[in-house]
């Protein structure tokens, strides 16, 4: 959702998204080997990532309760921070480690407004809310803070289902 896609070629149209393997979007895209993005403008609230990015599909609906916006193709979107959304069918998968990276060629793309997509650094200055000074240890992935002295080895992230390994003390 944030900077994961890049166009690899022209003709055919070709992009890649690198996926953490922990992630269930991961065993999904292996599974149907087919995926949508979503391109989001700075527009975006960091409720929309906290929600479609970092919060794990697995145990929930991520859009039950918001309006049904769909391009022609039926690719769903979240209306007024979306400037693009497009689908991509795997036409290859390269193990990197703790990610994958999937190749995929564009079946689907969409422009739906000019207003300008969201960088990691628009998203780090301007969106993502500054930690706030008190003792606990924050999710290196989804922000999520667990308030305490000590975080238990067995933690699991609520939002983002990563363990206690990719949480760091706070600040
Ligand atoms: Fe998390």
């Amino acid at each position: 959702i944030i900077n994961t896609a890049i166009q690899l070629t022209g003709s055919p149209c070709r992009i890649s998204i690198a996926v953490n393997k922990s992630n269930y979007t991961h065993d999904m895209v292996l599974r149907t080997g087919v995926f949508n993005v979503s391109v989001l403008t700075e527009e975006a609230t960091f409720w929309v990532f906290r929600h479609y990015g970092f919060q794990s599909g697995r145990d929930t609906d991520k859009f039950a309760g918001i309006p049904e916006n769909r391009t022609e193709n039926g690719l769903r979107y979240i209306d007024g921070c979306t400037n693009a959304v497009l689908s991509g069918k795997v036409v290859q998968t390269v193990d990197c480690g703790t990610h994958t990276l999937f190749i995929a060629e564009v079946t689907d793309a969409k422009v739906l407004s000019n207003d300008k997509s969201v960088t990691y650094q628009y998203y780090f200055d301007h969106i993502k809310p500054k930690p706030e000074k008190k003792k606990g240890w924050v999710c290196k992935i989804c922000g999520y803070v667990y308030e305490g002295e000590e975080l238990p080895a067995d933690f699991v992230c609520p939002l983002c289902k990563h363990g206690a390994e990719d949480f760091e003390r706070q600040k």
